[in-house]
């Protein structure tokens, strides 16, 4: 249900008035004012401001922040402070220091530095959120809960270890299941008692470097993955509920990266009021690949629509080349975002700080003090614009008839698996997939292994090396039913806890797919195997199943190497239905054919100026830089426009329409102009 105080998208961000003089924050409110800003989005990093030994407490800097926006008549989105740890408890309590994957016991600095199974943390932090809560429970323009911040990493301290015995406990019950599922015959790891069960990292099972770590047992280090992602989660939850306590109708959530590895959102997405993203596109990612993440975020709370809690108006610092958004982009990036569903257009930060290492990260308000800037001109520009749009988009969502699974237990077995090839990345194996449907303006759902699956045309999941329980049935189900499923190379092969499924790839998958895969090579960067299909000569890269048909037909065959002659791609009729086994990993071109002429997948209704509808054309890279989405309710259909371009593009408008930017009327086959970088979300009846 709506929030009543919510009547357009929230409009701001970050702001830290806590680094600087209390003097020069009503000229702070005034130039945020007149940018449009209405939300800001405070008490991030304030926990040392505020908790000052054990049973101190000083809130009034806070309560003059608070005095100060609510005075300027602003919004505020309340961060609970505990993104950062105090330097006195890290002192003074030396279990809250985490401890690095190499067994180094972090001294006091950064951020997200707490260990999530640490006493004085889960004693803290939620104490910490209960005070907030009650202290401005009152106050009527708190819109939203922000706790911590970007949560992220990973610890590896005795804490953390006995933890993590008793999560197992929990997950196996008995140490010879856990033998088991781990396979700990091999190499003698039979574990005797759960105190033999140590951290897996450096000094154990792990090795290379932290962010691609290498594992010699995939069975401890995936179930470390999931353990230190509920850990946090638990962090999370300890001030979610307390808040809760207080405010039962709050709307409380934290701040999301995107497809961050470390972290499964799909097991937090329940615990989100509302999903939350920081959008940081790296310099030079593809509109698709961003697209991906956008759409990600958008499948956690089953398509609702969600907050863009951060992007930087100009620049991100943290790069090697911290490239500024050129003239328009930012405004792109912004309707991009509510284009994927966004309610919400937030940046950091409010204004730059003068010291430490966002003192160059972008800013509405620059070091230079005014308006006068680019950057603050076209905040205001979008600003305006959000103002006048007022609440018609709002929760409208994107109809799709098609979904990619995504799985973070499965990413993490991907990645950590010893062969075919650490070329197979899973993130971008699944991009590759969405990039085909996104240059064809095929709108997707991103959805986790557990969704329900039945209402979809076709479904892809590429790399589905992990069969879950119950996956295989609910697969043949939907397949039986009429469903068109995709599936690839190295899928089908083990169980949730990494134990291959023995009798022949795909595994459970077999029945199914109805082929047996013998072998999988993998190919050097620099080789391709090939196959033709649809009158047109492929490539397949880094693995090739050599696969033996079982009932499915061959579409097509390998061209060379000992293998040559035999499927790459099959095609089994199930019931009413069909499933497709891509044995390799081809190029984006073919993932289109594949989709309009063998799967019969429809783009929404857009065309290019003078030419046939785009989701038919041959000519792919002539549109490749307009991306466009839909979003609707009950009474109207919102089609979106972005050009992601310097160069001006036309498209058709597939219905009458105005353009809810400018109140430009079009009529249906009307030519509509896209400026460079442009953007025209076109609002037409669904009557
Ligand atoms: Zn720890």
């Amino acid at each position: 249900m709506r929030d009543e105080r919510i009547t357009k998208f929230p409009f701001g961000g970050d702001y830290n008035p806590e680094q600087w003089d209390p003097e020069t924050w009503p000229e702070d409110m005034k130039l945020l004012r007149e940018a449009g800003v209405d939300t800001v989005t405070i008490n991030v990093f304030s926990w040392a401001l505020i908790q000052k030994d054990d049973d101190v407490y000083d809130f009034s800097i806070l309560d003059s922040i608070v005095r100060t926006v609510t005075d300027a008549g602003m919004n505020i989105c309340m961060a609970t402070a505990t993104a950062a740890v105090p330097a006195w408890m890290s002192r003074k309590h030396p279990d809250i220091r985490r401890v690095e994957w190499n067994g180094m016991r972090h001294t006091f600095g950064g951020r997200e530095n707490a260990c999530p199974n640490s006493p004085t943390m889960r004693k803290y932090s939620p104490l910490m959120a209960r005070k907030l809560a009650e202290r401005y429970a009152s106050l009527p323009n708190i819109i939203a809960w922000h706790v911590s911040n970007e949560y992220s990493g990973r610890c590896y301290c005795e804490n953390c270890t006995k933890a993590f015995r008793e999560w197992l406990r929990d997950k196996y019950g008995t140490i010879e299941k856990l033998n088991h599922e781990w396979n700990a015959n091999f190499w003698g790891h039979t574990f005797y008692d759960w105190d033999d069960i140590v951290a897996p990292n450096i000094l154990s099972e792990e090795f290379g470097d932290y962010w691609n770590a290498r594992t010699c047992f995939q069975g401890i280090s995936l179930d470390y993955a999931r353990f230190q992602s509920d850990s946090l989660l638990r962090n999370y939850r300890d001030e979610y509920d307390e808040i809760k306590k207080v405010i039962p109708d709050a709307l409380v959530t934290t701040n999301l990266m995107g497809a961050y590895k470390e972290i499964n959102y799909q097991k937090w997405a329940p615990y989100l009021d509302i999903a939350a993203h920081d959008n940081y596109p790296w310099d030079g990612e593809s509109e698709s690949s961003v697209g991906f993440t956008l759409d990600l975020i958008r499948g956690l709370k089953g398509g609702r629509s969600w907050w863009l809690m951060e992007q930087t108006p100009s620049v991100s610092n943290w790069f090697v080349n911290c490239s500024v958004k050129r003239p328009g982009v930012m405004r792109l990036l912004s309707y991009q975002a509510v284009a994927h569903g966004a309610d919400s257009v937030m940046f950091f930060q409010m204004k730059r700080s003068v010291g430490a290492c966002e003192k160059y990260h972008g800013a509405v308000i620059d070091h230079v003090g005014h308006g006068e800037t680019r950057v603050y001109r076209e905040v205001q520009t979008v600003g305006k614009e959000l103002e006048r749009l007022g609440d018609q988009l709002m929760e409208t969502v994107t109809p799709a008839k098609y979904a990619i699974l995504f799985d973070w237990d499965n990413w993490w077995a991907v990645e950590y698996s010893a062969g075919p090839s650490a070329y197979l990345k899973y993130a971008d194996e699944v991009k590759k997939y969405y990039e085909a449907m996104h240059r064809l303006h095929i709108s997707v759902d991103i959805i986790s292994y557990d969704s329900d699956i039945s209402g979809y045309d076709t479904v892809f999941a590429p790399l589905m090396y992990m069969i879950k329980p119950g996956m295989a049935d609910k697969l043949e189900k939907y397949v039986q039913n009429g469903g068109h499923f995709v599936t690839t190379a190295f899928s089908g092969y083990v169980n949730e806890n990494d134990r291959v499924t023995v009798g022949g790839y795909p595994g459970e998958l077999k029945k199914l797919m109805g082929i047996w895969v013998e072998e999988i090579d993998a190919l050097p960067q620099d080789k391709e195997n090939h196959f033709r299909l649809f009158d047109k000569d492929y490539p397949a890269r880094i693995v090739c199943d050599v696969i033996h048909t079982q009932g499915a037909v061959a579409l097509a065959d390998y061209k060379e190497d000992f293998y040559a002659g035999s499927p790459v791609i099959t095609c089994n009729s199930f019931g009413r239905g069909r499933a497709y086994y891509i044995g390799t990993s081809s190029s984006i071109e073919f993932y289109m054919d594949l989709m309009l002429k063998e799967l019969g997948m429809e783009g929404i209704e857009f065309a290019e100026s003078g030419t046939v509808p785009c989701a038919y054309r041959q000519d792919y890279d002539s549109v490749k830089y307009v991306e466009s989405t839909v979003r609707e309710n009950d009474s109207a259909r919102f089609f979106f426009y972005l050009n992601h371009s310097e160069e001006v593009k036309r498209v058709i408008a597939p219905s009458k329409g105005i353009d809810i930017l400018t109140d430009r009327e079009y009529s249906g086959g009307d030519e509509i102009e896209l400026a460079g970088y442009g953007v025209v979300i076109l609002r037409t009846s669904k009557a």
